[in-house]
């Protein structure tokens, strides 16, 4: 098939798994065997992610028209015998195997024997290729992988391995291609970011490294940190670097301190509020996001009212909230699971409440300004994020990946900030 061959990808789950999927393309693109490929990076945050990952490997089998499939990612790990079993699959790339993360090798199964082997140095050196992120505007830049942390709840460690960090000049380099390709944000993610650390380099370096290097990069994102991984050298960063944008995504998952133990989150409400206070006061754009789980196994109703009020109270204006479901091979599976409305009625509590602080969050920006970076223009409208990674639509054509200076913010629509562009 040659050069008409195509690599398709198929991504559940995490930005994370957004970033990886395209590197897998570009490596298998780069290594040019003769067939189609597809490939499905599958999500086991929740038993439906992993459902939906069963779906999405089925409907590709289904549709593959000839194409080799291959699966990776979370699912893989804890629904192994499935996949390997699943009759049309390719290969499976372990997720666990962190120096091999794009590795695969044809199953047993499989009529063609055709192996191919990269190692995660061949990651870190390859060239990107030239179309790699060409429908976005914006690039997730995953500089870390893996988790040491095993709280109690989560199939990660198990599922991708300790944590490993992207070295800085290869950060450096990628960063360059990137804005030299006009992209105008770069969003730094991992699993666990700031666990970030090679060769006694920690996260706040690598920032810091980046702002120097790059003046002309406006917007840089830091994705979802644990709020016991922000050290003062980042704090200061964050408060006082402008170009890092002023939207912070936390995973802070309970405002019990019983709850937050029992997971082994290794902080506690307290240090949480002070953290936020600490952020909000010194720099007072900031938008604070929150990750928390509704129906954790040892969560009484007077813990639960515990996270409700932590809420009300903290300062935390975006909230995503997940309902607990237990993952096999966690401690937290093996507890005394609670009834299944009762966790649900919790989510849709606290899912109310996390849309009426974002209505509130968004009623008290009106009047003011904004900047946003386009990513859609359809029918003479605009879509975008703000600065603090608000929704936003101006009624007008703008080109995308124009970031827009001093929008005022005129109203609320369908959830979205409506903008307008001034002077
Ligand atoms: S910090 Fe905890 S929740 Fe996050 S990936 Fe690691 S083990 Fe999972």
């Amino acid at each position: 098939m040659g050069n008409t061959r195509k690599v398709k990808s198929i991504t559940l789950g995490c930005r994370f798994n957004v970033y990886e999927s395209e590197v897998s393309k570009a490596i298998i693109r780069s290594l040019d065997p003769n067939d189609d490929v597809v490939i499905i990076n599958t999500c086991a945050v929740t038993k439906q992610a992993e459902n939906q990952s069963k779906q999405a490997v089925r409907r590709a089998i289904r549709e593959s028209n000839g194409a080799k499939i291959i699966v990776t990612g979370c699912a893989l790990a804890t629904c192994k015998d499935y996949f390997r079993n699943l009759d049309g699959i390719y290969s499976i790339i372990d997720n666990d195997k962190k120096s091999k993360i794009s590795s695969y090798t044809a199953l047993p199964h499989s009529n063609d024997i055709s192996s191919i082997d990269t190692d995660m140095n061949s990651i870190y050196n390859m060239e990107f290729a030239e179309d790699m992120f060409n429908e976005r505007v914006k690039v997730f830049l995953q500089i870390q992988t893996g988790c040491n942390n095993f709280c109690s709840y989560c199939i990660v460690p198990f599922a991708r391995g300790r944590s490993i960090s992207l070295p800085l000049d290869v950060i450096l380099n990628k960063i360059k291609f990137f804005l030299d390709n006009g992209f105008k944000e770069i969003v730094l993610s991992g699993i666990d970011i700031t666990s970030y650390s090679i060769d006694n380099i920690k996260l706040h370096d690598v920032i810091k490294a980046i702002l120097d290097k790059y003046t002309t990069l406006e917007r840089l994102k830091i994705s979802s940190m644990n709020p016991n991984g922000i050290s003062d050298e980042l704090l200061d960063l964050i408060t006082n670097e402008h170009r890092i944008l002023p939207h912070l995504h936390l995973s802070i998952q309970s405002g019990d301190n019983e709850v937050l133990k029992s997971m082994r989150r290794n902080y506690t409400r307290e240090f949480v509020l002070d953290l936020i206070n600490k952020l909000k006061n010194t720099r007072k754009d900031l938008v604070v996001g929150a990750d928390i789980i509704a129906g954790y196994p040892n969560e009484t109703n007077a813990y639960f009212n515990n996270t409700v009020n932590f809420i009300k109270t903290s300062g935390i204006s975006l909230l995503h909230i997940f309902p607990f479901s237990p993952r096999p091979m966690t401690l937290a599976a093996k507890m005394l699971q609670l009834p299944g409305s009762v966790i649900k009625e919790r989510a849709a509590i606290l899912r109310e409440l996390a849309s009426n602080i974002k209505l509130n969050l968004m009623n008290s920006l009106i009047n003011t300004t904004t900047n946003g970076l386009v990513e859609k223009c359809d029918n003479n409208i605009s879509y975008g994020k703000t600065d603090n990674y608000l929704d936003f639509t101006i009624k007008e054509s703008i080109p995308i990946n124009t970031i827009v200076k001093h929008m005022k913010i005129i109203g609320i629509e369908n959830n979205k900030l409506v903008c307008s562009v001034m002077g």
